[in-house]
């Protein structure tokens, strides 16, 4: 079936990657946190397909509201309302953090980080530069790739806004000599010290996400979040918090910017806020609200399909407490890893908070050269047990496994996923 699967995927589909990629499955069927591929193989599923499916994949309340709303009208044009439409903006504002009261939607986190930048370039008509960060995923739109790491300077023609790169602090590799406290103290001397002088122009946004998910999983201080929050506010540079992976109970709080104190004024929100239909969008201050009609209108940017689908999800979000479970599993998971780290001299590093966990191999805990083949060979072999860990072989580090299930996984189902983890890190040590 599979390698039929592959050699039609190459000769047809403009994204096959050249060499093929042998652990490409063909799925044909998914409920909560499981997934089957065409030879009724069942797998845990610890990628969330994306990271999207925060809520278990075809919840039935998700799919009763998409099919009622397929039954009723499937589209609308973006200039007219659906019911859906603004309770699920109405919802959303209630449970963002203080201050943000207007939401945009469109499809895509790409195309939401788009609408972002685009409000902050309305708000600073003079400014044509955006600050983001080393190591940063914003997405794969031109702009959005423009804006992420590495990257892909102007290959694609002319980009606007212009990126201006700006270093990030690094909690598990510190500048050489340095604590991590004094790493994100220094950066942020670097940052204000850029973004006050270092432009020909003004700056209007700073956009980063509170935990760099693609790029590594890296993340910040306290200190750090409100060390920028304090740049932004002295120097008018409009913050926008990227929330497009962390957001939705992923890090066990509604968005990572509650967990961490950010005071946002921009968010962009995306993935699980669909339930698995593609829906995206960015909540904004009401004094940013500077759209005029016709500044960002997508043909299928409001689908009423994803906001009925979205308006169930975050609804079945709050009403399953899922910011609690995946607090708590996030718990359980990061002491099981922790105690791995023990008995696994591959593991270096043990990351969460929430069902943001990781683990990243390294050959030496000393030098903590990235164990890119062996973390690999960890995720072929647990695929071929009946388990999917997230990668990052395409994105950032490729020495990065992910432990990012549904928010509402079973405990035994994490359970399993976490021994067989342990049984192949045992494997590939051999
Ligand atoms: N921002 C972040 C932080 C992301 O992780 C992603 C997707 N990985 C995006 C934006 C882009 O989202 P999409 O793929 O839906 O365009």
């Amino acid at each position: 079936h599979q390698a039929q699967a592959h050699a039609r995927g190459r000769e047809v589909l403009l994204h096959e990657p050249a060499g093929g990629d042998p652990d490409k499955l063909t799925l044909v069927k998914a409920r909560g946190s499981l997934v089957w591929d065409e030879a009724g193989k069942e797998y845990i599923d610890c990628t969330a397909q994306a990271w999207s499916n925060n809520l278990g994949a075809n919840d039935p309340r998700v799919i009763e509201a998409a099919i009622e709303q397929t039954r009723r009208i499937t589209h609308a044009r973006p200039t007219f309302h659906t019911p859906a439409l603004l309770e699920l903006a109405e919802l959303l504002v209630s449970i963002a953090p203080d201050g943000l009261d207007r939401v945009g939607f469109t499809l895509h986190g790409s195309m939401a980080v788009e609408m972002a930048l685009k409000l902050a370039l309305r708000n600073r008509p003079d400014a044509r530069h955006v600050a983001v960060l080393h190591d940063a995923y914003h997405g794969r739109s031109i702009t959005t790739m423009a804006a992420s790491w590495p990257h892909p300077g102007n290959a694609f023609g002319v980009l606007q806004p212009q990126f201006l790169r700006l270093p990030r602090p690094d909690l598990y590799r510190p500048r050489p000599g340095l604590t991590a406290d004094q790493d994100t103290e220094m950066t942020l001397r670097i940052v204000r010290d850029i973004l006050t002088k270092g432009t020909e122009g003004p700056v209007a946004a700073l956009i980063y996400e509170p935990i760099q998910g693609n790029g590594g999983h890296n993340g910040f201080s306290a200190r750090w979040h409100h060390g920028i929050r304090e740049i932004c506010d002295e120097l008018g540079i409009m913050l926008i918090i990227d929330e497009v992976q962390t957001g939705l109970g992923r890090t066990g709080s509604m968005w990572a910017s509650d967990h961490y104190g950010i005071e946002p004024d921009v968010l962009v929100f995306g993935k699980g806020v669909g339930g698995g239909f593609p829906l995206a969008g960015v909540l904004a201050k009401n004094r940013f609200a500077a759209f005029l009609p016709g500044d960002d209108q997508l043909t299928f940017g409001q689908f009423p399909i994803s906001v009925a689908a979205g308006l169930a999800a975050v609804r079945a979000i709050i009403d399953d407490g899922l910011c609690d479970r995946a607090a708590a599993h996030g718990e359980y998971a990061t002491e099981r890893l922790r105690e791995m780290q023990t008995r696994h001299p591959l593991i270096g590093d043990v990351r969460s908070p929430g069902l943001m966990v990781s683990i990243e191999l390294v050959r030496d805990r000393v030098t903590k050269e990235p164990a890119t083949t062996e973390a690999h060979a960890v995720f072929e072999l647990a695929q071929e047990r009946g388990v999917i860990f997230g990668e990052s072989r395409y994105a950032g580090l490729g020495n990065l496994i992910k432990v990012k299930p549904p928010l509402d996984i079973s405990r035994d189902h994490l359970a399993t996923a976490l021994d067989v983890l342990d049984e192949v890190l045992t494997e590939v040590e051999k």
